[in-house]
C-alpha cells in the first residue's frame, strides 16, 4: 500500500473537521490558549500519551513510546495560536470572539496533530522509538517556539528529527511544498528615529525638517535590495510605518519609521542589518540630522534539512502524487519552527488548502478559510513520515 495512513486518517474526516472548527469558534490568542490547551492535553491522555502542560507557558507536549525497540525519537510540531483579527466571515464556525481569529490556520495545525496522535497511538504496537508531540504557543510574533525550548521541550529524550506543517492557502488542495534549505524567510524589525530641528514652517532655513530627511530615508532604504544585494538572493526591506508632523505650518522636529527585514541566507541578513544602519545614519547626517537606528531581531529562516525533506517528500507523494509535489517554492514569510530546526534537523512542508473564491483569501485576512478535506491528508503524510523517521529513513 503506497498511502498507509491515509484510509484511516480518510475514516477521522468528520473528527478532525469538527475539533477544527470548534478550535475556530474559540481562538485564543498567543500565550493565551489556555481552552486549546486543555482540549489537546484531554485527547493526548485519553490516547495514552504522557502529558505535559504548562510548557513554554502554555505548550502540551505529548510523549508516546512505541512497543518495538527503537533508539529514535521524532518530534511533531503543531502551533495553536490566533490573531488578533476581527473576522468576516458569514460560515457558521466563525469566530465566537470579538477581535481574535484563526486567521492563518493554526486551528488545523491542532486538529492534524490530534489526528496524528490518534494514528500513531493506534499503530503504538509497531512503532519503534519515542513518537514526541509539541503543542506550540505563540508562533505569531511572539516566540512561542523558543518559548518551549527554553522550557526543554528538546530535551529528555532530544528528538531526533523534526517535522511540521503549515496549511496554504497559496497553494491548491492536494498539493504540497516539500523542499530542502531555506523556504521561509529570516524576519527581523527596525525603528528608526529621525531626530531633526522644528521650527515655523515659513521659515525651513532655521530648521532641520524631520520630514525631509525620514522621505530621503525611505528612498534611500530602497537601493539595498535593488544595489547592494546579490541579484540571485532574495531580500526585502520595507518601511511600513512613517510617523511624523502634526500641523501644516510646522516643520516636524522628528519622525519615526518602522519596518521589515526579510532574508534566507545569514550573509545577506548581515548585509542588511549593516545597510539599514549605515543609509539611514548617512543620509540623516548628509541632511544635518541625526538617525537613531534599533533593529529588533526575529526568527531565523527556516531551514529544511536535505535527508528529512526526502522522507517527507515521500511521503507527500505517496499521498498526493509525485506530480503534485512543488519542490522550488519559497517565502519570504517568516515562521518561528525555525528555531526548531535550527537545532534539529528536519522538515516543514506547506499543505495547499485552497480550492475555490473561499478558499482564496490570504493569510491573516479577515475572511481566510481552507478547504478542510485537507485535514486527513496532513495527518497521513505526517504519521507516514514520522515512522519513516523512526525506522531511520531521515539519516
Ligand atoms: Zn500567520
Ligand atoms: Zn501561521
Amino acid at each position: 500500500m503506497s498511502a498507509p495512513f491515509l484510509a484511516e486518517a480518510e475514516a477521522m474526516r468528520d473528527e478532525l473537521v469538527a475539533i477544527r472548527r470548534d478550535l475556530h469558534m474559540h481562538p485564543e490568542l498567543g500565550f493565551q490558549e489556555v481552552r486549546t490547551a486543555r482540549i489537546v492535553a484531554e485527547k493526548l491522555g485519553a490516547l495514552g500519551y504522557e502529558v505535559q502542560t504548562g510548557v513554554g507557558k502554555t505548550g502540551v507536549v505529548g510523549l508516546l513510546q512505541g512497543g518495538q525497540p527503537g533508539e529514535r525519537t521524532v518530534l511533531l510540531r503543531f502551533d495553536m495560536d490566533a490573531l488578533p483579527i476581527q473576522e468576516e466571515s458569514e460560515t457558521p464556525y466563525r469566530s465566537q470572539t470579538p477581535g481574535v481569529m484563526h486567521a492563518c490556520g493554526h486551528d488545523a495545525h491542532v486538529a492534524v496533530g490530534i489526528g496524528v496522535a490518534t494514528l500513531l497511538a493506534r499503530h503504538r504496537e509497531r512503532i519503534p522509538g519515542i513518537v514526541k508531540l509539541m503543542f506550540q504557543p505563540a508562533e505569531e510574533g511572539l516566540g512561542g517556539a523558543l518559548a518551549m525550548i527554553e522550557d526543554g521541550v528538546l530535551d529528555a529524550p532530544r528528538p531526533d528529527v523534526a517535522l511540521g506543517l503549515h496549511v496554504s492557502s497559496n497553494h491548491d488542495l492536494g498539493s504540497a511544498v516539500v523542499r530542502s534549505g531555506a523556504m521561509m524567510a529570516a524576519s527581523d524589525g527596525f525603528r528608526l528615529v529621525v531626530h531633526g530641528h522644528g521650527g515655523h514652517g515659513a521659515h525651513p532655513d532655521q530648521t532641520v525638517d524631520a520630514v525631509l530627511v525620514a522621505a530621503h530615508i525611505v528612498v534611500a532604504l530602497q537601493t539595498i535590495v535593488a544595489r547592494n544585494v546579490n541579484p540571485e538572493e532574495t531580500a526585502v526591506v520595507t518601511v511600513g510605518a512613517l510617523h511624523a508632523g502634526e500641523a501644516g505650518n510646522v516643520i516636524a522636529q522628528t519622525a519615526e519609521l518602522r519596518g521589515t527585514i526579510r532574508s534566507f541566507s545569514p550573509e545577506v541578513r548581515e548585509l542588511l542589518h549593516r545597510r539599514v544602519r549605515e543609509v539611514a545614519e548617512g543620509v540623516a547626517t548628509t541632511l544635518g540630522a541625526r538617525a537613531e537606528v534599533a533593529l529588533r531581531i526575529g526568527v531565523d529562516a527556516t531551514v529544511n534539512a536535505e535527508r528529512p525533506t526526502a522522507v517527507m517528500h515521500a511521503a507527500a507523494a505517496a499521498v498526493l502524487g509525485e506530480d503534485r509535489i512543488n519542490t522550488s517554492y519559497r517565502t519570504t514569510g517568516g515562521e518561528d519552527f525555525s528555531a526548531v530546526l535550527a537545532r534539529v534537523p528536519g522538515n516543514f512542508f506547506f499543505l495547499g488548502a485552497r480550492s475555490d473564491e473561499r478558499t482564496s483569501f490570504p493569510h491573516h485576512n479577515p475572511r481566510f478559510d481552507i478547504d478542510e478535506a485537507c485535514l486527513p491528508t496532513g495527518v497521513a503524510i505526517l504519521c507516514d513520515a514520522a515512522l519513516r523517521c523512526l525506522h531511520g529513513a531521515h539519516e
